[in-house]
């Protein structure tokens, strides 16, 4: 859960990466770093706007930045990282994890390595230093093709920037055209929002190197693309596009499948804002229940599952009913996904409490049911309450009138494609 992005040749780079990482911030708010040519960095835990600030201003016309959700490691330390290798000196920011980190590191450290941090992401740097090669870029190729997930990442070095993904593209990554040169995002939307041109995505296994000389792209794996579900049900920006399209309408299909599986009835649909909206209007048109705002967002706080601490408090000041929407109402209220169960449970009792007559609750993703190993923050598998929990026992817990979760065929379905990882959905897991 992290977002990552990169600027080649482009004079001001700093505010285009603050422009960037604003873009991205919905992947990470915890912390923020930027790293501008000859190593110059910025550092902080906190959002982009209160820490890229005119007054930390920065000269250079390439750089890489990070904003960041810890999902390994601790959440004191902030990407990117530098480091000094034998094949010369590099900044890496990285969005995904490593699921087999613990047992690379001790590996290396057995071997003499030092680790400096507890990110997963410091292992690139040993893996490109012990590579048996003097040419850096063959060297990052070595270091990738010894690591097969989950990754996407941009490495600055002296006189390149490097964008690349892992061989499955659990993650994404895109970059364009922008004035005399390049940037790079996880997310497309992003950088259309900055006015970039012949934006294109860094394929899995694929290392795109961006130098004076212009662009070159080396295939450094053979692929198997298991592109990470929950970018379409929660994660990414509506307007974003992946493989299969745009992110909305996929979401949209979600609600409108939701509906043709479940047949659930009710006298409005609420969405749970933001990412229960598109799901929420998809369920609306199929099933000719109006759409109504009875839950609003206080946009001030930011997505509750974001944030790590205080949870029920941030939920509690986060969604505010309006009584005259709800009032004697049959609600069908829409959301992504069930994690833990508390959000609902105090959605449900707030929309009761309000006068709703009844509470249906309809999920347009299938249970989560294990882990994400791959940089999703789904939490571990004893809280994952559909891991615990029957669908009748968490309609119980929950306390609503109804419960309804889309099918795995229907979310394949409404994405439009079958090269998708579900491992927290059906715990067959693609690594
Ligand atoms: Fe995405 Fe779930 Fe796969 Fe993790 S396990 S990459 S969250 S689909």
């Amino acid at each position: 859960m992290c977002g990552i992005a990169g600027v080649w040749n482009v004079e001001k780079s700093y505010n285009v990466l603050h422009d960037l990482l604003l873009g991205l911030q919905h992947r990470g708010q915890e912390s923020v770093g930027i790293v501008l040519e000859d190593f110059k960095m910025i550092k902080s835990k906190g959002l982009v706007s209160q820490i890229l600030s005119e007054s930390n201003f920065l000269i250079g016309n390439s750089g890489i930045g990070h904003v960041r959700y810890s999902t390994y490691g601790s959440n004191t330390e902030i990407q990117p990282l530098i480091g000094i290798t034998s094949k010369g000196k590099f900044a890496i920011a990285h969005n995904g994890n490593i699921p087999d980190a613990e047992s690379r590191i001790n590996s290396l450290v057995e071997k003499g390595s030092v680790f400096s941090s507890t990110l997963d992401t410091e292992i690139f740097l040993h893996y490109i230093s012990l590579a048996p090669y003097s040419d850096p870029i063959l060297s990052i190729q070595w270091a990738f093709s010894r690591i097969p997930s989950a990754y996407s990442v941009v490495i600055l070095g002296k006189d390149k920037l490097i964008a690349a993904r892992d061989r499955f593209g659990f993650r994404p990554l895109f970059y364009g055209k922008y004035k005399n040169g390049y940037v790079i995002a996880s997310e497309d939307s992003v950088l259309y929002s900055i006015g970039a041109s012949k934006i294109v995505e860094v394929l899995p296994g694929e290392i795109v190197i961006f130098s004076d000389s212009g662009i070159e792209k080396v295939k450094y794996a053979n692929t198997n693309v298991k592109f990470c579900s929950f970018e379409y049900i929660y994660f990414s920006r509506p307007d974003s596009n992946f493989l299969y399209g745009n992110v909305h309408r996929a979401r949209y299909r979600m609600g409108e499948i939701l509906f043709e599986e479940s047949n659930m009835r009710g006298d409005i649909v609420i969405p749970i804002l933001d990412s229960g909206f598109s799901g929420a209007l998809g369920f609306s048109a199929a099933s000719k229940i109006p759409i109504e705002l009875g839950l609003m967002r206080n946009r001030y706080l930011g997505r509750s599952f974001i944030m790590p601490e205080n949870r029920e408090e941030i939920i509690k000041r986060k969604l505010v009913p309006i009584p005259e929407v709800i009032k004697d109402k049959e609600v069908v209220i829409i959301d992504d996904s069930i994690v833990r169960g508390t959000t609902m449970k105090q959605i449900v009792k707030m929309l009761k409490e309000n006068g709703a007559r009844k509470v249906k609750v309809g999920i347009h993703s299938p249970p989560v049911v294990g882990p994400c190993p791959y940089g999703i923050d789904t939490s571990r598998k004893n809280e994952l309450i559909a891991n615990q929990k029957s669908i009748d026992e968490i309609l119980s817990e929950i306390n609503a009138d109804e419960l309804h979760y889309l099918s795995v065929e229907g979310l394949k379905k409404a994405i439009g494609g079958d090269n998708l990882c579900l491992g927290c959905l059906n715990l067959n897991y693609p690594v």
